[in-house]
């Protein structure tokens, strides 16, 4: 799997959450695979749920894993 990684936002606070952004199958009853990753601060978390990751995508909220050295805004994409 490879990730291209890019910026969203100018926003250079630490990240505290990370969402995933991950497609739908069969008319959202079941997700697939992983697409993209964003980290957020605290203050950008409900924009990187709502705008950052962007529909056919849905995002979760990942909370398994710590956010350790990530800044707001930086994002991956799945390939
Ligand atoms: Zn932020």
């Amino acid at each position: 799997m490879t990730a291209t990684v890019r910026r969203i936002g100018a926003c250079t606070e630490p990240a505290t959450t990370l969402i995933e952004g991950r497609s739908q199958i069969d008319g959202g009853l079941a997700y697939g695979a992983l697409k993209v990753q964003v980290y957020a601060c605290d203050q950008h978390a409900r924009a990187a749920r709502t705008e950052w990751v962007r529909p056919p995508l849905t995002p979760f909220t990942a909370i398994a894993e710590p956010v350790v050295g990530r800044q707001c805004g930086d994002a991956a994409d799945l390939v």
